[in-house]
């Protein structure tokens, strides 16, 4: 038995920092079971990104593709990877966490009757009876230990947790897989996706995150500020849950426990307290810089740059600055 097997849920022609992210977590997995690593595509754009993930450092890359899987749905998805794993025992089968993996991964660990951590931070030893990974809980307060004791485990792990492997070394193999008949849910019809499209980056892919709390005061007020600031960094938008619930923007925004897990290279906080509930989803960024005019706000606990000051005087101002600049 192989130690590891990665899946990507390959629906889209490039690969996210979640998907590099998540080969990461083979390559760790791997070097605590002192093993190796395998990844299984498993969608339209299979054969298309293979090339590329033959450069990360698995083993065989396997690619897997069926009218069933052209499009997401949890049933297809947890019934392709069931079937492939039934051919296929892997010791840990891992994907990095996402809203599609907290749907259909649990439903993979009831058709294969396995157990199953859920957003890993940490793989902290595997042997062919249990494997030890470490899991945040309780909004990121407390690290839990968890152990799987059991021949065939499955992982979602956290995708800013791990770093990707370096490309470039030797190229695995690349396997195409047949996909099985009949994966589609009978109840159940794919009828339309309707993605939102922005000239900004995405949120999880962004290197820079520009993220606004109740004190922007709204879409009339600060938020257009924060908006020109992200553009001229050419960084994210995100919200905490005090922005979305007022309606002042999108669901998607939203970053938090309940939200979005982001961990940018820089996080400018602005007009936002830094609840526990939002820290749980920033507070990983690599420089935190916050503006607020309370010098008490809890966000200054874990920023690494902050300015105590009106934002509707601050933002504008560090606008022109950087645009001056040139961004
Ligand atoms: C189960 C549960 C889950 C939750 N999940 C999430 C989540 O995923 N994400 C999330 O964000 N929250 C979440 N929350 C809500 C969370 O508890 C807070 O209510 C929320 O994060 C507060 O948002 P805020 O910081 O924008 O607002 P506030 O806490 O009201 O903070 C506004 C800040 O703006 C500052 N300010 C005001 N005016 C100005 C100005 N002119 N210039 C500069 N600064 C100014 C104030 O000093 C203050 O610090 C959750 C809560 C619960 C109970």
């Amino acid at each position: 038995m192989t130690d590891t097997l990665i899946i990507i849920q390959a629906t889209s022609n490039e690969l996210s920092k979640s998907d590099l992210a998540a080969a990461g977590f083979g390559r760790e997995a791997a070097a605590a079971s002192g093993g190796s690593f395998d990844i299984l595509l498993l969608g339209p754009s299979a054969a298309a990104l293979s090339a590329e993930v033959a450069g990360l450092g698995g083993g065989t890359v396997f690619t897997m593709s069926s009218a069933e899987l052209e499009v997401y749905t949890a049933e297809a998805f947890a019934a392709a990877a069931a079937a492939f794993l039934s051919g296929h025992p892997y010791r840990l089968t891992a994907a990095a966490t996402s809203s599609a993996t907290k749907e259909y991964f649990p439903r993979l660990a009831a058709l294969l009757d396995v157990p199953m951590a859920s957003d890993v931070l940490k793989v902290e030893s595997v042997d062919p009876q249990k494997a030890v990974l470490t899991r945040a809980v309780f909004v990121g307060n407390l690290l839990a230990t968890v152990e799987l004791e059991a021949p065939q485990a499955l992982v979602t792990c956290r995708s800013s947790e791990f770093a990707p492997p370096a490309s470039g070394g030797e190229s695995s193999a690349v396997e195409p897989v047949d996909a099985p008949t009949a994966l589609a849910s009978p109840g159940k019809v794919f009828v339309g996706l309707e993605a939102a499209s922005s000239d900004r980056p995405d949120l999880k892919e962004a290197d820079i995150i520009v993220s606004v709390g109740r004190g922007t005061r709204g879409p009339d007020e600060g938020i257009p500020l924060c908006e020109r600031l992200a553009d001229v960094l050419g960084a994210a938008l995100g919200a905490t849950r005090a922005v979305v619930d007022a309606g002042w923007l999108a669901n998607e925004f939203q970053i938090g426990q309940t939200g979005k897990i982001v961990a940018p290279e820089v996080y400018v906080a602005i007009g936002l307290s830094g609840s526990i509930q939002h820290l749980a989803g920033m507070r990983n960024s690599k420089t935190i810089v916050a503006i607020n005019k309370d010098p008490e706000a809890p966000i200054f606990e874990v920023a690494d740059l902050g300015l105590v000051a009106d934002l509707f005087d601050a933002v504008p101002e560090l606008t022109a600055a950087l645009e001056s600049r040139g961004g």
